[in-house]
């Protein structure tokens, strides 16, 4: 089954775009790979690849969280479409200087903003969310800037050099 599925290229998981060489997918962190070990506990087999770090880890170390593999250090992160947030403020200004210092950078950002979507106002937004736990009411009404998986740790390097993340 895997080998059909590797042959489409297709992820047998979320149907993401992967390579002919890949180990897991990008996209949802599904293994394909039945031999790679948890990188915590070298003779567990892993159940995922951290979409956020990329790394393996077991059934103990990560969690499956709307079809979206991440580790427990980075299941906090507020996942939407493929991306993770990694600064939010209600002040737009700030935001734009977080977006445009990323993406002279070459990364990707994206500003996530409830005002976009007035039809879900007042209610849960199910296509945010945050594997670790509910929602918390600062969240409705943050601006947030959000990266592909894959650039989230950078990002997160290049803010913190600016010094504009809050506590
Ligand atoms: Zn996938
Ligand atoms: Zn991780
Ligand atoms: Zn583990």
């Amino acid at each position: 089954m895997e080998d059909n599925e590797v042959e489409k290229l297709a992820c047998s998981h979320c149907s993401g775009r992967i390579k002919e060489d890949d180990d897991f997918c990008p996209d949802c962190g599904t293994l394909f790979n039945d031999e790679v070990k948890c990188s915590e506990h070298i003779s567990t087999e892993a159940e995922g690849v951290c979409v956020i770090c990329c790394e393996p880890f077991c059934s103990e170390c990560g969690i499956y969280v709307n079809e979206i593999f991440l580790c427990n250090e980075h299941s906090e992160y507020e996942i939407y479409e493929g991306m993770a947030r990694v600064y939010g403020s209600s002040d737009s200004t700030q935001i734009e200087y977080a977006k445009s210092c990323l993406e002279q950078n070459n990364l990707h950002p994206f500003i996530y903003s409830r005002k976009r979507t007035t039809l879900h106002l007042g209610g849960t937004d199910y296509s945010l969310f945050r594997a670790s736990g509910e929602f918390d009411g600062h969240l409705i009404n943050e601006i947030k800037l959000m990266t592909p998986f894959q650039e989230v740790i950078r990002a997160e390097e290049i803010l913190d050099e600016l010094n504009i993340l809050e506590e």
